[in-house]
């Protein structure tokens, strides 16, 4: 006997649409069935008219436990996560420590232990002076994340040759490379000024020679590379004409496709980040890219300060704490591009579900709503709508930068492996049940 069906509604997935009812067993997918065929289940439930979505898997997350807490740590964080669809989430390894050994690793799988209300994959930065990886390599982390500008020494890759000794590591392991794409002798340090200064400091030749540099290296290594966050016209055209060199993939952020750098005046310190909101040229060109197909992965780099961070005084724009919340609106800001006409529902669910699972080695469990695979499930009604605003926002971080937006669909409830964790803008499971997952199949493209 199944235990879940669910009756009624249309699945979505990366490659289309399908009408089907969807029975759940142990925590997986257990059948799809035509609709109104008979089954027996322990619970039946009516979805009609609604669609079913694989729940989002966010590639790119600062979760900032150990040692950031006040900004924000794995309860909080997971939180937002579930209420906003994203059902698995990989957490960067930029916390305080950072996430380079096999002891801080061990450290915050036991720090998040039985406080994970999604699951969650970890992600280890690479050091300059490391050696020997094969001991990450057996805690099967999603990613390793190598730096070419912008952070401290001990993890700044800033030359071709130190580049490609990274990747040449990461090869015979399997494990992909996520570079932050960036060119340290581009990027000026900011003394004084306003958002203009900061503007100037980070121009977007350093990110397209970022992105140039990192498909080479992964084209002489025959390493698997993912480019992280990426908003500039010169960036994206950069990545389109290299791709083909090497197995490369791309990330931009939905921030990064709504707004520009005229919003600064409107948002100020909320939308303070790296890399910095582009020209509407900019803007244009990443959403061409989105339209395309270009972009293989939207991720939210949800990175949230807390409100006194944020709202405290600094000298210069420069200075003012980089990142802002995104987990929560993962799911409805992409509805807007739906709502729009720039991608459908299936493009959707390629780009921040099944794309990131793949790519990150968790494609055996994640991303789609095959047989077999982890029953994580969104139920989305596209009769209701849903307005974004701060109040309804769990993250630590307080604000979100999408308030006042309304979108046509709305997240009606949310299942990780097989169990209602979400529904109608209430979290309801009993305790949290996320885990932290490895990447089980590295080297699957
Ligand atoms: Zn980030």
């Amino acid at each position: 006997m199944l235990d879940l069906v669910l009756r009624g509604a249309t699945i979505v997935e990366a490659g289309g649409t399908l009408r089907a009812d969807l029975g759940v067993s142990s925590g997986r997918v257990a059948a799809l069935l035509d609709p109104e065929t008979p089954a027996t289940a322990r619970v039946e439930r009516r979805v009609d008219g609604c669609y079913l979505l694989p729940g989002l898997v966010d590639a790119h997350v600062h979760l900032r436990e150990p040692g950031l807490t006040h900004k924000e740590d794995f309860e909080s964080g997971t939180r937002a996560a579930a209420a906003g669809g994203v059902t698995t989430l990989l957490d960067m390894p930029t916390d305080e420590p950072w996430t380079d050994s096999v002891q801080t690793y061990a450290d915050k799988q036991r720090l998040a232990a039985g406080r994970l209300h999604v699951d969650v994959g970890l992600q280890i930065a690479l050091r300059r002076d490391a050696y020997d990886l094969h001991a990450l390599r057996a805690l099967d982390p999603v990613s390793v994340e190598v730096f070419t500008a912008d952070v401290p020494q001990a993890y700044l890759h800033d030359t071709q040759a130190s580049l490609m000794r990274a990747l040449k590591l990461l090869k015979p392991l399997g494990i992909l490379a996520c570079v932050s794409p960036g060119d340290q002798s581009l990027l000026q340090s900011v003394s004084k000024g306003g958002v203009d200064a900061f503007l100037a400091s980070r121009p977007p030749l350093a990110e397209a020679t970022g992105i140039a540099k990192a498909i080479l290296a992964a084209a002489e290594t025959k390493t698997r590379v993912h480019i992280r966050q990426t908003n500039s016209a010169l960036g994206v055209a950069t990545f389109g004409r290299m791709r083909g060199l090497a197995d490369a993939s791309i990330e931009t952020t939905p921030q990064c496709l709504l707004f520009t750098a005229d919003d600064y005046a409107r948002l100020g310190a909320d939308l303070k980040a790296s890399p910095p909101m582009r020209s509407a040229e900019d803007r244009d060109a990443l959403l061409a890219a989105l339209r395309e197909g270009l972009i293989d992965i939207v991720a939210t780099d949800h990175a949230p300060h807390s409100r006194i961070e944020k709202k405290a005084h600094y000298d210069t724009f420069a200075d003012i704490p980089g990142g802002m919340p995104g987990v929560q609106t993962l799911l409805a800001t992409m509805l807007h591009f739906v709502a729009r006409g720039d991608i459908d529902l299936p493009a959707l669910v390629r780009m921040c579900s099944a794309n990131p699972a793949q790519r990150f080695g968790i494609g055996n469990r994640k991303g789609t709503l095959s047989r077999g695979r982890d029953a994580d499930i969104l139920v989305l009604d596209p009769r209701l709508d849903t307005r974004i605003h701060h109040a309804g926002q769990l993250s630590r971080a307080g604000y979100t930068p999408f308030d006042g937006m309304q979108v046509p669909g709305r997240l009606t409830a949310v299942f990780l492996r097989g169990e209602l964790v979400y529904e109608d803008g209430q979290l309801v499971a009993p305790a949290p049940t996320g885990q932290i997952i490895g990447a089980s199949n590295h080297g699957i493209a």
